[in-house]
């Protein structure tokens, strides 16, 4: 079964590896709607692209001749996401595919990370995932093939950051797991990415000496690129992918956790 004209909704898809994964998929046929706080893409200082310039849509639309459209949305909101879902309905009378890609870093520990900071990272990385699949899952699962794909962190099993990035990562893999079982009499499927460091704006926010500490505990040392995830999340939303469902696919370089 082809991937043409179906609708896949990507969070954070202005910039990083959402990016990635929407213009993988706009080169596959898959209709992009992209949901994020702002629409020009990031511009990172230690991994700036010089092909990092159009809007994720207007480069989608020029590049592969693939409907997309940009829907500014803060998916921490469970308003903006209701009437995000809306929109789609609105525009496209469908939704096939949901990737939850939006997310923030924290550092920090218990003692210095305020409520504040742990609830704004919550609401982005893990409740987002729960508003997308509460207002559209009955797209889903009018789809003949509805997907699911979240992205969670290696963070998830090996903790380095803040406590409320290392609880959003771990969080949304047993989420997924949650509507992988909800949803698969309807056949829709629903796994989870797992990527290491991946080079993308968001690694402005690390430094050299702990960029060179993951390049060592990893089998196959080289930073990520975004395209590294977006394959692997082109396959899982693809026919190719119809009996994998509440499954984790770590996209890491072999890191050894
Ligand atoms: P990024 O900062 O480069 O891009 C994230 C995008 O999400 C941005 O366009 C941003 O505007 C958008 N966004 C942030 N908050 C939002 C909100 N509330 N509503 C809508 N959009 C919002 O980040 P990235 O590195 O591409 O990360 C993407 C995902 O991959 C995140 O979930 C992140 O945790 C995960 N991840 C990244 C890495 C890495 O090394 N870069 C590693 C593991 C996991």
């Amino acid at each position: 079964m082809t991937l043409q004209n179906r609708v896949a909704v990507v969070t954070g898809g202005s910039s990083g590896i959402g990016r990635g994964i929407a213009t993988r998929l706009a080169k596959a046929g898959v209709q992009i709607v992209n949901a994020d706080l702002q629409k020009d893409p990031k511009q990172g200082e230690r991994f700036s692209l010089p092909e990092v310039d159009l809007p994720t849509d207007k480069l989608i639309r020029e590049e592969y001749n693939e409907q997309a459209i940009f829907v500014e949305t803060d998916v921490s909101k469970e308003d903006e996401v209701r009437e995000l879902i809306e929109t789609i309905d609105a525009e496209f009378g469908r939704c096939d595919i949901l990737i939850n890609n939006a997310g923030i870093s924290s550092a920090g520990t218990h003692e210095s990370v305020s409520t504040y900071r742990w609830e704004k990272v919550i609401n982005v990385n893990l409740s987002a995932a729960f508003y997308t699949v509460k207002y559209a899952a009955h797209h889903l699962k009018e789809s003949d093939q509805g997907r699911i794909v979240n992205i969670s962190s290696t963070e998830a099993y090996s903790p380095s950051g803040g406590p409320p990035y290392a609880a959003s990562k771990a969080g949304i893999v047993n989420l997924t797991r949650k509507a992988a079982k909800e949803l698969a009499q309807n056949q829709v499927t629903a796994n989870v990415v797992i990527p290491g460091v991946i080079k993308t704006p968001n690694q402005d926010l690390s430094d050299d000496e702990t960029l060179n500490e993951e390049l060592e505990d990893t089998l196959l040392p080289r930073i990520g690129k975004p395209e590294d995830v977006a394959n692997v999340v082109k396959f899982l939303v693809s026919s190719e992918a119809d009996w994998i469902t509440g499954s984790e696919f770590r996209v890491d370089g072999g890191k050894i956790s």
